[in-house]
């Protein structure tokens, strides 16, 4: 825990210039990690495939992951700028329950506000300025989660910056949850299942979703908005009525 004083308490002394310096190592190290961790997930699965396999790359996907990770680094730099000023407000809580009751407040209320945003990303009104780009490249593969438009990327900053304005949380549980979101995004985008195919028949693990969960809402507009867990699509009616089918198929 000494060392994460030690790095809160130069971030909160050093010059904007060295924060954002260290927020675009942080995310470039992010993205990188998770390509990786991507490539071997889509290997060890490759016979349990939930999309057809992604075109060619190109050269706009790779200009908008890019420009994903430098944004999502501005959100980070804009994260600890609220937070010297006192407008994020961390707890100063180190203990096991503090780091699982953070965890679970921020998985479960980003879940319902991506869940939400994501629905008003659908609407027609917003849908070509903010979305489409993202659907642009309906069979994923891992870089697909961070090709999306610059105002999307915002938009989620933005609402994890009001979550952490909301909701102050202690820095274990903020790195948990981080490292979470991280996972859940790279498993919606392999193309391939890496759940087993026991996950659908255990209660309550098939709430938490899968790949072939958000592939559908790549192949299916109108169903499948969550993220995380299937609990907001399933409260609100908008659950693919092929999940099962389609996971069985995959997995199974
Ligand atoms: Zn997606
Ligand atoms: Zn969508």
């Amino acid at each position: 825990m000494q060392l994460l004083n030690d790095m809160l308490n130069a971030l909160y002394t050093m010059p904007l210039e060295g924060v954002s310096l260290w927020a675009l190592v942080e995310n470039v190290v992010l993205f990188a990690v998770a390509l990786v961790i991507g490539h071997f997930l889509v290997k060890w699965n490759k016979d349990r495939v939930v999309s057809p396999p992604a075109p060619p790359l190109t050269r706009a996907e790779v200009l908008l992951a890019a420009s994903c990770v430098m944004l999502n680094a501005v959100v980070t730099v804009a994260g600890v700028i609220l937070w010297r000023a006192g407008i994020i407000r961390l707890r100063d809580d180190y203990s096991l329950l503090g780091a699982v009751v953070d965890t679970v407040v921020l998985f479960f209320a980003m879940d319902f506000a991506m869940y939400v945003f994501h629905r008003v990303a659908h609407l027609r009104l917003l849908y070509p300025i903010i979305h489409r780009t993202h659907h642009l490249y309906e069979n994923p593969r891992p870089l697909t989660l961070f090709v999306l438009n610059p105002f999307e990327v915002l938009g989620f900053g933005g609402l994890w910056l009001v979550v952490l304005v909301i909701y102050h949380a202690g820095v274990p549980g903020i790195l948990i949850y981080l490292t979470l979101n991280l996972a859940f995004g790279l498993v919606g985008h392999l193309g391939v299942e890496p759940m087993p195919g026991r996950w659908l028949k255990v209660p309550l693990v098939n709430y938490v979703s899968t790949s072939t969960f958000h592939a559908e809402h790549h192949m299916d507009k109108d169903h499948n908005y969550g993220f995380y867990t299937l609990i907001w699509d399933k409260l609100f009616g908008t659950l693919s009525p092929e999940y099962m089918s389609d996971f069985e198929s995959a997995a199974g």
